[in-house]
């Protein structure tokens, strides 16, 4: 199933993601995609603040992801910007954000593909910039 919709704001991306992270479970993966300043650590941040984190989310662009405690289980966030051209990078960097049970969100996977259990992926969602403030936000 999939689904589109355009936001004329931040606040509207992330209620957009909130709405996903209530239908997410224990171990999901959820791609982020879309250009630089499109939204997708707005949309992130607003699934985080519905599975329970009260904290600041920041895009982890500086450190390839952030790791927090949700309500019901580990919330990760990759930001894999950084990986592009580093080649063969050493996979199991990446493993402990993909400990069984873990929801994570992962910001540009195009540059790392292969780094998170392909079987646990249960959404692609794609940001991009519509004009102004709008963006449209597919989910797949
Ligand atoms: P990305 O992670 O894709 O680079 P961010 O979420 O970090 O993007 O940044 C998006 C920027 O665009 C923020 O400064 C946000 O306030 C602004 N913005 C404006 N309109 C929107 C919108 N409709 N949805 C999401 N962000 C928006
Ligand atoms: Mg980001």
């Amino acid at each position: 199933m999939s689904s589109a919709v355009s936001t004329t704001g931040p606040d509207a991306t992330e209620q957009a993601g909130a709405a996903l992270a209530a239908r997410l479970k224990p171990g999901d993966v959820v791609l982020v995609s879309g250009e630089l300043g499109a939204g997708k650590t707005t949309f992130v941040r607003g699934a985080l603040r519905a599975l329970g984190i009260s904290g600041p989310v920041t895009s982890p662009t500086f450190v390839v992801g952030h790791a927090y405690e949700g309500a019901s289980g580990p919330v990760n966030h990759l930001d894999l910007y950084r990986l592009a051209g580093m080649g063969d990078e050493d996979p199991g960097l990446l493993e402990p954000f993909f400990a069984p049970g873990a929801i994570v969100f992962v910001e540009w996977p195009e540059h790392g593909p292969g780094a998170w259990p392909p079987e646990r992926v249960v959404h692609r969602v794609h940001l991009a910039h519509a004009g102004g403030d709008e963006r449209s936000i597919e989910v797949g």
